[in-house]
């Protein structure tokens, strides 16, 4: 019955939780892959999610992976191309991902 001070999580400062643009839930940053695209409009996979720009992120759900892949978001959400070697490289990172799960 604590249901009353539960609201309070939504003043209370968040962790790095970052929002997944699949399945719009959130989760802790290193839960979450980061795709950056940069003031210069270079868009690229950051493998230590610390790149300076804006970031998009996708969680390590094979489902969301796959979705990604197909539906292209960091695409609409980035409002630019991003270059097929950054999905390519995602895609090698869900197959280990799911390899390691399995
Ligand atoms: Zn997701």
């Amino acid at each position: 019955m604590s249901k009353g001070k539960a609201a309070k999580g939504i003043a209370t400062k968040q962790i790095e939780m970052r929002r997944c643009v699949v399945c719009r839930q959130s989760f802790h940053k290193s839960e979450l892959l980061r795709v950056v695209k940069t003031a210069a409009g270079d868009i690229s996979f950051d493998e230590t999610g610390k790149a300076s720009g804006r970031g998009v992120y996708v969680c390590k759900s094979p489902e969301c992976l796959a979705t990604l892949r197909k539906r292209r978001n960091f695409d609409r959400v980035l409002k630019a191309k991003v270059p097929a070697d950054v999905y390519d490289k995602i895609e090698g990172l869900t197959k280990e991902i799911i390899r390691n799960v399995n």
